[in-house]
């Protein structure tokens, strides 16, 4: 059993072939969406998957083209225990709208402080001001997403209980391998981040990462408990 902790099922050319596929192989694939709007769009694909799930979303770097879809966000909570992918992007694409990004991210997690759910982390250039409005807002059970943030904030990270999903271009570049390097197995999960990312075969990742299939697993069914 493979798992994908991160994918835009909803970018894919064709999403139901995709997910007909991954049920049937026995894969557990966590759906991104970019905005509340496409979790409202895709969900209804989703009803009947045994493996496959359906995050609600609302990415940084459409955030501020899509200023209104906050009340979307909070009518779709219900409908999921997953939340992706939010965050922040403070990189040269996302500078510009940081102000925005910052208001709507912590909307956002006031209304998921306290429930239930599995939070996919967009980080880039953000890595310190995400997780310290993680922490300020208690959220749990966050998965933090092809991290390329400081070395340093890697055992912080840890230490609030959060995971980090790894994919296989992680694994071909140095900077992921030295980022790699210090993240404990017990906190390792898998993505293929498709269709934004050539690399990602997933049994390839856990070659490189020298991990089994049945050790994520693991992992996975652990943080699934602090759903329960
Ligand atoms: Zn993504």
């Amino acid at each position: 059993m493979l798992i994908d902790a991160h994918c835009h099922i909803d970018m894919l050319e064709n999403p139901e072939a995709y997910l007909q596929k991954q049920e049937r192989d026995g894969n557990i694939t966590i759906g991104m969406t970019n905005l509340p709007s496409h979790f409202k769009m895709g969900y209804p694909y989703f009803r009947n998957l045994k493996r496959s799930r359906l995050a609600l979303g609302y990415h940084p770097l459409m955030v501020a083209e899509n200023p209104n879809e906050l009340k979307l966000f909070k009518k779709y909570l219900p409908y999921t225990s997953y939340i992706g992918e939010i965050g922040l992007d403070f990189s040269r694409e996302g500078i510009g709208s940081k102000m925005q990004q910052v208001d709507m991210l912590r909307k956002i997690l006031e209304n998921i402080s306290g429930e239930r759910k599995i939070v996919s982390v967009h980080s880039r250039r953000a890595e310190k001001e995400l997780y310290g409005l993680l922490r300020e807002y208690d959220i749990k059970n966050v998965i933090f997403h092809w991290y390329s943030g400081p070395l340093g904030l890697i055992s912080e990270i840890e230490s609030a209980g959060y995971y980090f999903s790894l994919n296989e271009a992680m694994t071909c570049s140095q900077n992921g391998c030295a980022i790699i390097e210090k993240i404990s197995r017990s906190r390792v999960l898998t993505e293929t981040d498709a269709p934004y990312n050539e690399k990602k075969n997933l049994s390839a990742t856990l070659r490189q990462v020298d991990m089994s299939e049945e050790q994520v697993k693991e992992n996975f069914y652990k943080l699934l408990e602090g759903i329960k």
